[in-house]
Formats: C-alpha cells, structure tokens, sequence
C-alpha cells in the first residue's frame, strides 16, 4: 500500500463492534494479569500511534514525549566513550546535546559537511553512529543517505536519520539503510501546532527494545492525549504535504522574481542545490523554503508585517509560519537576512498577497 493509504488505515482496530478510532485511554495503571501493568511502560493509546507511524516508515515505532526525547533515547544507544559523526547542519539542539554529552565525557562527536559522502564515510571509519537530517533545518541541504548507508559498516555503525522536515510521506529512510529514524511529531506529524512529540522508528526489534527501556527508565514518555492527537494528525499527512508542497513552490516561484529577493531555497526549483538528491530519495520536494533578503532588519520587519502569515518559529502546522531563524544563532551559519517559511493550507493567492504586501512595505 502507498503512504496516504497506510496513513489512513494503520493503527485501527479491527474486531466487530470496535470503534474505527482507538479511544484515547487515560491510565496510569492497568488491573494485573492483562497486557498492560504501569503506564510508564505502554499505553494503548500510543501503541496505536506507534502502529501507524511504523506502518509507514516501514519499522518499530517507539514514541516520546518531544523530538528530543527521541533523539537523546537514540544517542543513549552509544556506548560509554563512544564516537559519533553528526552532520554540522544537524538541529540546533541535537548539537547541543551532543556538546553536553561530550563535556561530561560520554561521547566525542565528529562534525562533518553532510553532503561530503567521501569524507563523512572516512570520517565514520569506527566511529559507533552517524547522525544525519534527511533534510537539513534551516539549511534545506539534502544528503545522500543511501549512499552513506551502503558504505557505512552494518553492525558497527549505526545510521540515524532525523526525517522531521520530510515525514514518511516522502521519504523512509529505513528503505535506504538508515538503523533508526527520528521524527518531531511536534512539526508535520501532529500538524496543528498544539502538541509537543517523538518517536524513534527502529530498523529492529532488538533496537526499539532498547529504545522502549530507556524511555521506561527515564519516563521520556509521550502523553496518552498527544499521542491521540499525533495519529488524528497522521490521518490528513499525505494531504497536508501535497498541498504545502504545491504551494512552497508556487511561492518560490514568486520569490524568484521579486527583486528584493537576493536568493531562494527550495528543492523542487530545477536549480536548487537539493534538487538532484531530494529527487532521487523522495516522492516531492516539501512544504518549507527558504529565502534571503539583503539585511536581518529588512527580514524582520517582513515577518512584523505579514497578516495572513503568522511570525513563530517551529513549522509543519496548517498555518503558514514565517521566521528568522538567524535570530537564533547570530553571528552563526545562517545568513542573516535568511526567512524560513514553513508552508500550510490555505489559498496559495492569499499567501503570495500577504507576503508580497509585506516585502513592499517593509
Ligand atoms: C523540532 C525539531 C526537533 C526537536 O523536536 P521537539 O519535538 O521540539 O523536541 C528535532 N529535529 C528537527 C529537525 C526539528 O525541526
């Protein structure tokens, strides 16, 4: 089955007389003898959840409480000592936690250019797992995950996939050889902006096993209510993608042509740096581009006066979001004037309106 089928019939019940939509069920303890005991543990509620997001990675879903709850179970997979190779366009707080996690002297991370096979793959010799974004946030770099899969050593080196950006819907990473993918269902997943969620999507059994204890023992876990609201978010995801994906290029289409704009990023125009790559590995090219104005002042002063358009920062929700991610990190890798604009589902007319209106004014 496609995607946009397996998003809609995954994690349902299927007995007569059942409802079509697993209830959310609020528990923090079950009567004994059944399949479920502590909630710490499992929740019916998330099973579901992690049911369909498996189905459509093609892998075991383990869900948490945030992105980064996932992302920190998945580096807990590397040994004391251990090393990892990360992708110096890597999440701002993966980095993070990376750093952290080398200055108590857990691990030491190596940073590479993700779009350097050769050198990523020599610099991946022994090292214990490899941290890639599937597609880059704020960069929109895409690597070639798998050719770094093929050449990275199977059992020695995990390959992990941050595929926040890209979702299942146009991407799986698993397919390629990735060991473990993280998503944020915070962003496209959910897709409404009003919940925080993870999961790590293991290639094995014996993987989301040790993801599954770590999320018991820490108590990184994801609300039954999120988790509810995470799967009614994956119903509509392989609408919501097609529709954003259409309008972010229509508007950077538009972008091109207006003068005040010094450069576009998005992978679906025919000259983007990942177009070659995101149309090898993906289905389309995404709801989020980006693009650049000469000065940080002349790009806030876009995202002041946008109306339809709402300045905030995350991305993935049925509203258009716009910001600039360089007030972030000043001084850092992103161009100062750079805006991101994570497209949602209204009318791509009143959006170009909107943001053309804001360009002149500002
Ligand atoms: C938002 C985000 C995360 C972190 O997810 P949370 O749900 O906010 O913890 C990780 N990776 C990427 C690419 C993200 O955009």
């Amino acid at each position: 089955m496609q995607p946009a089928t397996l998003a809609v019939l995954a994690g349902r019940g299927r007995e007569t007389g059942e409802p079509l939509n697993r209830p959310p069920v609020f528990a923090s303890a079950f009567r004994a003898g059944g399949e479920h005991d502590y909630a710490r543990a499992a929740n019916p509620t998330w099973e579901a959840f992690e049911e369909a997001l498996g189905a459509l990675d093609g892998g075991v879903a383990v869900a948490f409480g945030s992105g980064m709850a996932a992302a920190a179970a998945t580096l807990d997979l590397v040994r004391p000592g251990g090393r990892v190779v990360a992708a110096a366009s890597a999440y701002f707080e993966v980095r993070r936690l990376l750093e952290d996690r080398e200055n108590s002297g857990r691990l030491t991370t190596t940073y590479v250019d993700p779009l350097d096979t050769a050198a990523l793959l020599a610099a991946a010799e022994g090292a214990d797992l490899v941290w890639l974004d599937a597609l880059a946030n704020p960069g929109l770099d895409v690597p070639d995950v798998d050719l770094i899969a093929a050449g990275l050593r199977r059992g020695e080196t995990k390959l992990v996939v941050d595929a926040t950006l890209v979702t299942p819907i146009l991407m799986r990473p698993l397919e390629l050889g990735a060991d473990v993918v993280i998503h944020s269902a915070t962003k496209f997943i959910g897709g409404h902006s009003d919940l925080l969620l993870g999961a790590a999507v293991a290639r094995t059994h014996d993987l989301a096993e040790q993801l599954r204890r770590g999320r018991t023992s820490t108590g990184a876990v994801p609300g039954t209510m999120d988790t509810w609201l995470g799967l009614r978010g994956i119903r509509t995801l392989a609408l919501r993608i097609e529709r954003g994906s259409r309008t972010a290029r229509e508007l950077a289409e538009h972008l091109v042509r207006h003068p005040a704009v010094r450069a576009v990023r998005y992978p679906g125009l025919a000259g983007d740096p990942a177009h070659v790559p995101m149309q090898r590995l993906m289905s389309s090219f995404g709801a989020v581009l980006a693009f650049e104005l000469d000065r940080a002042a002349h790009a806030d002063s876009v995202c002041a006066r946008v109306q339809v358009i709402t300045h905030a920062t995350s991305l993935g929700g049925v509203e258009t979001l716009i910001e600039r991610p360089g007030r972030w990190h000043p001084g850092a890798v992103v161009a100062p004037g750079l805006l991101r604009i994570s497209v949602g589902c209204e009318d791509p007319g009143d959006l170009w309106r909107d943001l053309e209106r804001a360009l002149a004014a500002a």
